[in-house]
């Protein structure tokens, strides 16, 4: 059984990220699960050609790094020819109506918008379907977008013939939700602007040391003590998980004296969490050899993997 995660390039990879996600991609995937690099889920805003390269080769250096096996990783964007044809097909079984529903694009979506924008959740379904994923591990914001994949797999299934996998949406096992250290209303996320906030997993350690350093703990009266209170010190709870998913504990066991000796303990706690995974990216990015061939062999297994389905629903279209 195929299940397939997607991260978006659209910034440098963050400690929220290996945390929540990548870690455990590494950790408990199964032998049949892919995880793609979906380069071209970031063209759908304004976006510069080089940076986006450069992120996308970064990010894939990154999920090696992490310990996916190299055989499980592809770049969306090697498969574009298969993909630009599958979203077509898959337009031509989806109403306007349909695709205008979804909630990301009502939030984003005016006049001006790319129409990419409305029809991503299209080209997403193509990935799923392409592959034959059955599962696609997401969290809220995305599940509206594997209910139409499933929808539209449904569809064609029933209008054309069947070929496509119905693919469901699983909320991936609970991990932590890491906020940003500097307005820690909101989560810490690789496209935000101000990086104050945000540990990148290719910071030096003296970068993590003084953002962790800087972190807000929502507390003038440091004399309280070290408290877990999520509601009331969001910033010194973040502190706190931050730490406990770094020692592999749970938040409440965390006990430290002082806010001081808490933002020392997770900066060092988020050093050595992160330091192999930056360093063994260092090396990937130093020979692109072993990166390039990692690419094209992902490339080719997504390719044979998707071609019979791609043939067979062109010819039940009536084309191709
Ligand atoms: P963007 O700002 O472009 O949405 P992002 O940082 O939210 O980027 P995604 O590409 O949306 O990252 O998500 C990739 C994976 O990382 C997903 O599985 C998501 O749940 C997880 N993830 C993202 N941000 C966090 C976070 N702050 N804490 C824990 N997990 C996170
Ligand atoms: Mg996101």
């Amino acid at each position: 059984m195929t299940r397939l995660s997607a991260i978006t390039p659209s910034g440098h990879a963050h400690a929220g990220n290996h945390l929540g996600a990548l870690r455990h991609w590494a950790r408990d995937g199964g032998p049949e699960d892919l995880y793609f690099v979906s380069d071209l889920h970031a063209m759908t805003q304004s976006y510069s050609p080089p940076r986006l390269r450069a992120l996308t080769r970064e990010l894939l250096a990154v999920l090696v790094a992490e310990g996916i096996a190299p055989e499980r990783l592809c770049v969306q964007s090697d498969l574009v020819r298969e993909l630009g044809a599958l979203t077509w097909l898959l337009e031509c079984v989806c109403s306007y109506g349909e695709a205008a529903r979804m909630t990301q694009f009502k939030a984003k979506g005016d006049a001006a918008a790319r129409l990419g924008l409305l029809t991503y959740p299209v080209l997403m379904a193509a990935d799923i379907l392409l592959q034959g994923a059955a599962e696609v591990p997401v969290g809220d914001d995305q599940l509206q977008h594997v209910e139409l994949a499933r929808s539209l797999a449904r569809r064609f299934n029933s209008t054309y013939g069947e070929v496509f996998t119905v693919p469901r949406a699983v909320t991936p096992p609970t991990a932590a939700r890491v906020r940003d250290l500097s307005a820690p209303d909101r989560k810490m996320s690789k496209s935000t602007r101000d990086a104050a906030g945000t540990v990148f997993l290719l910071d030096p350690p003296d970068l993590i040391r003084r953002k962790v350093a800087r972190a807000v703990t929502d507390s003038s009266d440091h004399s309280a003590g070290v408290a877990y209170l999520p509601d009331e010190r969001p910033g010194a709870a973040n502190l706190i998980e931050i730490y406990a998913a770094c020692a592999g504990v749970a938040p409440k066991e965390v006990e430290f004296g002082s806010y001081g000796e808490l933002k020392s303990a997770v900066a060092e706690a988020l050093v050595e969490e992160l330091r192999p995974v930056r360093e063994r990216v260092q090396e990937l990015l130093a020979d692109p050899g072993e990166l390039d061939r990692i690419r094209a062999d992902g490339a080719q297994r997504a390719r044979e993997r998707g071609a019979h389905r791609l043939s067979s629903a062109l010819r039940l279209a009536g084309v191709g």
